[in-house]
């Protein structure tokens, strides 16, 4: 639609709504963009939420609604917990009780989509 720019969570792209401040700047830049005559095209970035509540902080990544890992390594029952999904064998998103800082190796697997078993001792 010419003229109508649109950033954050007034946003449904891929028929999804994706609600995360992340998403939200990367739009607002590429809106920004082309509102200056420049030509950008949106990509969808890997969605990603942190969180901390009485002091346990955790993250998740990527697609959590797909096949869960059952691998004692990046299954429900690791202490503390952590529970990486898959496609394919390959890892697409993760939940896990730790900080951001953790968050490096499954950022990575999922960009590649590494096979799961990237993950095994992480
Ligand atoms: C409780 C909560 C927790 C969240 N946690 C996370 C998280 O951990 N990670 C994450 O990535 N995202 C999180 N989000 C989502 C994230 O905050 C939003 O996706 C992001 O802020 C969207 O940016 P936006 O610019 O579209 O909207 P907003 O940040 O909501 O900005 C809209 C602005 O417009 C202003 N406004 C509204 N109406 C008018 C008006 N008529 N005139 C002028 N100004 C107006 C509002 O005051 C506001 O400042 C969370 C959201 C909530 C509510």
């Amino acid at each position: 639609m010419d003229n109508i720019y649109a950033a954050g969570d007034v946003v449904q792209f891929k028929n999804k709504i994706e609600g995360l401040w992340n998403t939200a700047m990367e739009q607002g830049k590429i809106a920004g963009a082309n509102m200056a005559n420049d030509t950008a095209i949106y990509q969808s970035l890997i969605p990603m939420t942190v969180f901390t509540a009485f002091d346990m902080p955790l993250f998740s990544i990527g697609q959590i609604d797909k096949e869960p890992c059952q691998h004692p390594d990046c299954g429900s029952e690791t202490v503390p917990y952590k529970q990486v999904f898959k496609e394919n064998d390959a890892v697409c998103g993760a939940i896990v009780f730790d900080t951001v800082l953790a968050a490096a190796p499954y950022k990575e697997a999922i960009e590649q989509a590494l096979p799961i078993t990237t993950l095994m001792e992480v």
